[in-house]
């Protein structure tokens, strides 16, 4: 594949999925000369109607289960004040936590909305996606230090790989061994060798600053880990 070549040609992108148009077989100009427009009229509506099938666009009822989120959006938007912010992290942080819903990190660290970039996922690994994002957030998006803060009472460290998979799979019948979950035997050197991959990382800055800290669920209280021995 040659340098400047589009796949995807703008025609297509602007004007609907590739997949409806690869379906019928045309997806590589290289294959085939000419490039198939999208279907308009009454032609397009049916063939939306066909990918809503396919796709599941959510139907009115499944939007109603979220009328609480709406509804307290209207009243945040109604005092909004933060329209003038950017996306650079104003206080040069960015924080690695787990998705536990008794965190909330910028409590936590006394940060506001615009001050830090949050990572979040199952453990607070720093898996390869955290790394791209980090790269992204240090040299465009104002990073200049990173705090990776797993928690106490983690159920990524109360349980094994396998207890997870087998939990999953006795409660709901789905064999979730295909992936990883990253859990963690020793949440101290686990965060040790999360620190020291991000530190290692080649495509990150010298000067990043990386420590490690355990958030106590209990006393919501944030416990330093020698992360440099
Ligand atoms: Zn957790």
């Amino acid at each position: 594949m040659g340098r400047g070549f589009d796949p995807h040609p703008r025609s297509a992108r602007l004007n609907g999925p590739v997949a409806q148009w690869s379906e019928q077989g045309t997806h590589n100009p290289l294959v085939v000369g000419s490039i198939p427009t999208w279907p308009t009229g009454n032609f397009r509506l049916a063939m939306l109607k066909k990918m809503e099938g396919e796709i599941h666009v959510p139907s009115n009822n499944q939007l109603s289960e979220f009328d609480d989120i709406f509804a307290a959006n209207q009243t945040f938007a109604a005092s909004f004040e933060h329209s003038h912010l950017t996306g650079i992290a104003t206080r040069g942080l960015a924080i690695v936590t787990c998705m536990d819903s008794r965190i909330n990190p910028l409590a936590v660290t006394g940060m506001q909305a615009g001050d830090a970039k949050i990572l979040r996922n199952a453990g607070a690994r720093v898996t390869d996606d955290v790394l791209r994002t980090l790269v992204l957030a240090t040299y465009l998006l104002g990073v200049k230090r990173v705090l990776v803060m797993p928690h106490t009472d983690c159920r990524m460290a109360n349980n094994n790989e396998a207890e997870i998979h087998a939990m999953i799979d006795e409660q709901h019948g789905v064999d979730t061994r295909s992936i990883e979950f990253r859990t963690v035997d020793d949440q101290q050197s686990a965060l040790i060798s999360d620190v020291t991959r991000i530190r290692t990382f080649p495509l990150l800055p010298k000067d990043l600053v990386v420590v490690g800290a355990v958030y106590d669920v209990a006393t919501g209280l944030l416990n330093t880990v020698d992360c440099d021995a």
